[in-house]
């Protein structure tokens, strides 16, 4: 499986990191390695003194497809998670400032939390309203919707099939909104969508 993920994709997080506003989402992938294993807390790597949580709404993939269109992208997926991309903001910064990569500050290993509940489309309301937030040590610190995205799910969907193929078990993460902050030690992070409780992991 491989997970897609997208950059810049809620205005209010795009001016936070005073990014530009882009014209086409922006695609990265993460490793199946970068995976943090169920029931593990999230370990802060030696290499960056700045590690960010984003929290982002999770799409699981159920059938292979490219060049899906949007109008179809629906009959892709049936459930949607919620999870962590975590960043190595320093690392990030500096790639960026040299036109580098990003794989190193957003594929390491534990970088992508996956949360172990999925809630089936059929027991939510519209795609395109999901209500979700992130709590660090019980203080909400990102709450937003997916109504405020830049490019909706199905959009997603049909634009990353145009250049990979979606194959079953894919997981897109969908961008984060405001609110991307610095994770230390001890932390608990908790992530919720529609009111239920996704995840729970312990930074260590
Ligand atoms: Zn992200």
């Amino acid at each position: 499986m491989k997970i897609i993920c997208v950059g810049r994709n809620y205005t209010d997080h795009i001016s936070e990191l005073k990014n530009e506003r882009p014209e086409e989402p922006v695609l990265f992938q993460k490793p199946d390695t970068s995976i943090l294993l169920k029931k593990q807390p999230f370990f802060i790597p030696d290499f960056s003194n700045d590690i960010h949580y984003e929290v982002e709404v999770l799409v699981k993939i159920r059938k292979i497809g490219k060049h899906i269109q949007e109008k179809f992208a629906h009959k892709y997926y049936d459930e949607v998670g919620l999870g962590i991309d975590f960043t190595a903001r320093d690392l990030q910064n500096k790639l960026k400032e040299k036109g580098l990569p990003w794989e190193k500050s957003k594929a390491f290993d534990g970088a992508a939390v996956i949360s172990d509940k999925w809630l089936s489309k059929k027991d939510l309301p519209a795609m395109d309203d999901l209500k979700f937030r992130l709590e660090k040590n019980d203080e909400i610190v990102q709450s937003s919707t997916t109504a405020h995205m830049l490019w909706k799910i199905d959009e997603l969907i049909a634009y990353i099939s145009s250049y990979f193929t979606l194959k079953i078990g894919d997981i897109i993460f969908t961008g984060t909104p405001a609110g991307v902050g610095k994770v230390g030690t001890n932390d608990q992070l908790a992530g919720y969508l529609e009111e239920q409780q996704m995840f729970s992991i312990k930074v260590k």
